[in-house]
């Protein structure tokens, strides 16, 4: 592995390839498996990480913004695109990059039938959402005659799916919660397929319902979060290997004195006789968030712990490294698959894997591993 000068972060395609397989390894075989890369897939590297999970056969891709799927298709990405979020504003660049929208309620649905239609399609896929308990997004169950009734009108739209999300999948004190959830789909679905006389493929879960709902896997998964290494609890993660790796380099050391502070309004006060500091190059413009300040979070440098003092830079953070032999220029690890998982990071300061990992930002050089 070459020697770290700067603030990566680095992606190991044979660890995204592991846990492909093993989530596949859940699932029936005729199950498809959408691999969710909303958000730069989830911080890594959404182009190089689609391309990669289309060489190994990935059905299907989503996205929560239709940008991101023009972005894939830029990136040379050719499989479906599910776009979570449609906007009026996107309705153009979803039919020139051919993506496929989510319709979530009467007055989208409607707007992209009659633009469909003065754009003279046959048949363009669509995805239809229901809302059964995470009240964000989606039809409700009442609906349903109407959108039989718009689609009865039109060969514009095809639909291609239709889904649902799962409020706690990760959650098993919600287990009848999340039952009745699929339960409902179920139904839901049921009663529309025959209304409209074909069957659209169905899907409910997360990478949190592929582990804990097998009953719920229906045609096709939807996994975000399990594809970069992490699950929702120690059992869920168990099986996954993390994919990326923050590191970094000591720009600088100080020794400080006691009464001596470090950092904006002085955060960190020493009261030791005396205080080693490193100085590192990533501050919350790169993703660590002030939340990590004042001891809460922490970095690893030749094996040993350094909590961050003081508070969190935009583009710096100092950690004590007292007792830790280290020099200017050396290694340090923010998180990786072995040392301090993400997760690790993230619960030390209150937040979860997804807020830290998709925060990383576009300023830190990705570094692919293959
Ligand atoms: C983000 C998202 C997912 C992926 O969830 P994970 O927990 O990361 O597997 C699936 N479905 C929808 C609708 C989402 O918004």
């Amino acid at each position: 592995m070459p020697k770290v000068q700067e603030t990566i972060l680095e992606i190991d395609l044979r660890a995204l390839k592991h846990n492909f397989e093993y989530l596949k390894s859940k699932l029936k075989s005729n199950t498809k498996f959408l691999a969710v890369v909303k958000a730069f897939a989830y911080g890594n590297d959404a182009d190089e990480i689609a391309i990669y999970l289309e060489d190994l056969d990935i059905d299907y891709f989503a996205v929560a913004y239709a940008n991101e799927g023009v972005a894939l298709r830029q990136a040379g990405v050719t499989k479906p695109i599910l776009v979570l979020h449609t906007l009026r504003v996107n309705f153009d660049i979803i039919l020139e990059n051919c993506l496929e929208p989510n319709l979530y309620n009467a007055k989208i649905l409607h707007e992209f039938i009659a633009f469909a239609e003065a754009e003279k399609q046959h048949e363009y896929p669509i995805h239809i959402k229901f809302n059964t308990g995470l009240n964000r997004l989606g039809f409700w169950e009442n609906d349903v005659d109407y959108i039989v009734s718009k689609l009865k009108q039109t060969k514009t739209v095809r639909v291609k799916s239709l889904f649902s999300h799962l409020a706690a999948s990760e959650d098993l004190n919600e287990k009848t919660f999340t039952l009745s959830q699929i339960n409902n789909f179920k139904a839901i679905a049921e009663s529309l397929s025959k209304a409209i006389g074909y069957k659209p493929i169905l899907h409910i879960c997360n990478t949190s319902g592929v582990l804990n709902y097998p009953v719920a896997h229906l045609d096709m998964i939807r996994c975000g979060i399990g594809l970069y290494g992490y699950g929702n609890s120690a059992k869920e993660s168990a099986h996954l290997k993390p994919i990326a790796s923050l590191k970094t380099v000591i720009s600088q050391i100080h020794q400080i004195e006691k009464g001596e502070s470090v950092g904006y309004n002085r955060a960190y006060k020493s009261d030791e006789p005396f205080t080693k500091t490193a100085t590192l190059p990533l501050g919350h413009a790169d993703g660590i968030g002030r939340i990590y300040g004042n001891g809460k979070g922490f970095v690893t440098i030749n094996g040993k712990k350094a909590p961050i003092i003081g508070i969190v830079c935009m583009d710096m953070i100092m950690v004590n490294i007292t007792g830790i032999d280290c020099k200017e220029g050396n290694e340090v690890i923010v998180f990786d698959g072995k040392t301090t998982s993400a997760e690790t990071l993230a619960e030390g300061a209150g937040t979860i894997s997804y807020e830290l990992i998709t925060g990383i930002s576009q300023r830190v050089k990705r570094v692919i591993i293959k």
